[in-house]
């Protein structure tokens, strides 16, 4: 087995080296490398506009409306889009449709790294959904584990709910134009923010997942303490990734020490 990582943006938040270096040591005898971005190993200006443009049609417009299959986007987002692979902008406040986000990063694995053998895991800074049909709209997502996985920097902050006092200051904070840094303060720790520093920490759990994923199929755990618990909220996500006074339950210890990687 052979893991490669790629980094879509997140260089400024998330040490990717670091999380390498994690991943070694809890799988023993595994490759690991490193890349950027996951647009092929030999990118050209036509595949980058080709990339540019499936990426800007992957756009979420509004929160309550699927996006149609054939979305034709504008040359504006192109252009936005071309210079975001570029490295020469960043992506705030756009929302990425997250299964064909995947599926156009998937187009960028050059052929002869498309199997089994390998493990691709993009780190994006980009914020994902997926739809959801019981509800009708799109819910934020921390990661996406499949081939590729894809984990989102920005959705490991805003995907899991805060806790709920949070949300029912906030309006308050809001209409009295109180300064939501202060809000932030009160709850400060209780959740994970743009810019702090536990994000790495936290996101090698989530590799973890991506990594459980490829082997045995499931990237998750019922064990509130694993870090392979799948957390809907920000309090369960520090529980389970820094707090609990272990990293995995027996189980998943036990596979790990097994070298369930190595053999695989
Ligand atoms: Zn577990």
């Amino acid at each position: 087995m052979k893991i490669i990582l790629y980094d879509e943006g997140t260089a400024d938040e998330l040490d990717v080296v670091e999380i390498a270096r994690y991943l070694s040591r809890k799988l023993g005898k595994v490759k690991i490398e490193t890349r950027g971005g996951p647009f092929g190993l030999d990118p050209t200006p036509d595949s980058i506009l080709d990339f540019a443009w499936k990426i800007a049609a992957t756009k979420v417009q509004e929160v309550n409306h699927s996006i149609p299959s054939e979305l034709e986007p504008l040359y504006g987002e192109i252009e936005y889009e071309k210079r975001r692979i570029l490295g020469k902008t960043q992506a705030f406040g756009v929302i990425y449709e997250g299964f064909r986000l995947r599926r156009i990063f998937s187009e960028g694995i050059p052929e002869k790294e498309r199997s089994l053998e390998f493990v691709h895991l993009i780190f994006t800074n980009r914020l994902l959904a997926t739809w959801d049909n019981s509800n009708r709209r799109y819910h934020l997502r921390a990661s996406i584990y499949s081939i590729p996985s894809v984990i989102s920097t920005t959705g490991l902050i805003e995907a899991p709910a805060r806790p709920r006092e949070y949300y029912l200051l906030k309006p308050q904070y809001e209409r009295l134009g109180k300064d939501l840094a202060e809000l932030k303060e009160i709850f400060k720790g209780r959740f994970i923010d743009y810019g702090d520093s536990r994000l790495t920490e936290v996101a090698k759990g989530y590799a973890m997942q991506a990594v459980f994923y490829a082997l045995v199929g499931d990237p998750f755990c019922e064990d509130k303490g694993c870090r392979l618990y799948n957390a809907h909220w920000q309090e369960a996500l520090i529980f389970a990734q820094l707090d609990s006074g272990y990293e995995f339950c027996p189980r998943h210890t036990d596979l790990l020490g097994k070298g369930v990687a190595a053999h695989h």
